[in-house]
């Protein structure tokens, strides 16, 4: 009986930034080993998005891109290698605000093609297909939305009448260090976002769908806030795993504790899996690894219909990321 030639597995990945980029990385490496006909299409968080005198940036977008395109600054997880910082400087000397974001020169190239293209009319997901010629990342990708969608943040300010003041996520986490309690994270755009071109399909034709060890709330959490990514992602008959950002009740690196904590989720690795719910249940996951730290998680966890196994989840290097991406396929049978 005649059959097409096998084609390897369709992984989808829904990313934010620095943790999923660095996933991704080891999940590219073991595909590369065990199944080089595979696939990724990544769909990327765009609600850190800022506009930053006058030109888009979108952080998450760019650290993948740069990280799986070989142009990232490894020793800071973001921005360009071989940085410089006149232009920032340059901005600072004329007083104009804001001075906290880091907008490296070599960076700059990238923000001004993007509004370049943007101000022509291109969506944001052809100007990352263009952005993507250059960096050759291994994946497709896709921005989760063409439509502006911004996370701000609800934080004190005694000098409010309402006693509060919502800032932009980047402003918190920059600016202020994520040092002060995030009072709500409010997602301005979600609800009326459409999915970009290509990501529906890339959910709904994947053979497994991997949530990486990204930010709970403002990357994964505003990914899947867009209704119809929401949707796919119950209609799509591939199985859904995930990897925990918690480890032993701290996130790795970034603010994910403060934001958890300021939603009322407890900051663990059955608290995000809880969090994300079972999709028996209607949640999101048919898999979840936890750290082998939190192996006392795993019995709570299935028990709320979600299978689980503990591994070591800690990104130290491309070969234990690799065995991470390979014990989440393995876990839901791909
Ligand atoms: P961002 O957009 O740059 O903040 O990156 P992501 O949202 O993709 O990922 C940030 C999250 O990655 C952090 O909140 C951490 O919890 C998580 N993280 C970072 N490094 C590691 C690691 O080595 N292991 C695990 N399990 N999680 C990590
Ligand atoms: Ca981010």
């Amino acid at each position: 009986m005649p059959h097409d030639a096998p084609t390897g597995t369709r992984v989808t990945v829904l990313s934010g930034g620095v943790g999923g980029a660095r996933f991704m990385q080891g999940l590219l490496q073991h595909l590369a080993a065990r199944d080089p006909a595979a696939t990724v299409t990544v769909v990327a968080n765009t609600a850190d998005d800022i506009w930053l005198h006058g030109l888009k940036v979108c952080p998450d977008l760019d650290t993948v891109m740069y990280t799986l395109g070989g142009g990232i600054d490894t020793a800071r997880g973001w921005g360009r290698t071989d940085e410089t910082w006149h232009a920032k400087e340059e901005l600072a000397a004329y007083g104009v605000e804001p001075t906290w974001f880091g907008l490296g020169d070599r960076d700059l190239a990238t923000h001004l093609v993007r509004t370049q293209m943007l101000d022509a009319g291109y969506p944001l997901s052809d100007v990352t297909r263009a952005l993507c010629r250059r960096w050759q990342p291994g994946v497709e990708l896709l921005p989760m939305s063409d439509d502006r969608v911004e996370t701000h943040i609800v934080v004190d300010d005694a000098d409010e009448p309402s006693g509060q003041r919502a800032i932009h996520f980047q402003e918190y986490w920059i600016r202020l260090g994520a040092q002060v309690p995030a009072r709500a994270v409010v997602p301005v755009g979600l609800d009326a976002a459409t999915a970009a071109p290509g990501v529906v399909d890339a959910i709904t034709a994947a053979d497994v769908v991997v949530l990486p060890p990204s930010n709970p709330v403002v990357s994964i959490g505003t990914i899947v806030g867009v209704r119809e990514i929401r949707d796919a992602l119950a209609a799509t008959p591939a199985p859904v795993v995930g990897l925990s950002p918690i480890v032993a009740g701290a996130h790795v690196r970034g603010m994910a504790a403060q934001l958890l904590t300021g939603l009322g989720i407890e900051v663990s690795a059955a608290g995000v899996a809880e969090h994300y719910g079972s999709r028996r249940d209607g949640g999101l996951l048919d898999g979840w690894l936890v750290d082998e730290r939190d192996a006392g998680d795993v019995a709570r966890i299935e028990a709320a219909g979600i299978p689980c196994r503990a591994v070591p989840l800690m990104m130290t290097d491309h070969d234990a990321t690799a065995a991470m991406a390979a014990a989440a396929l393995e876990l839901v049978g791909r």
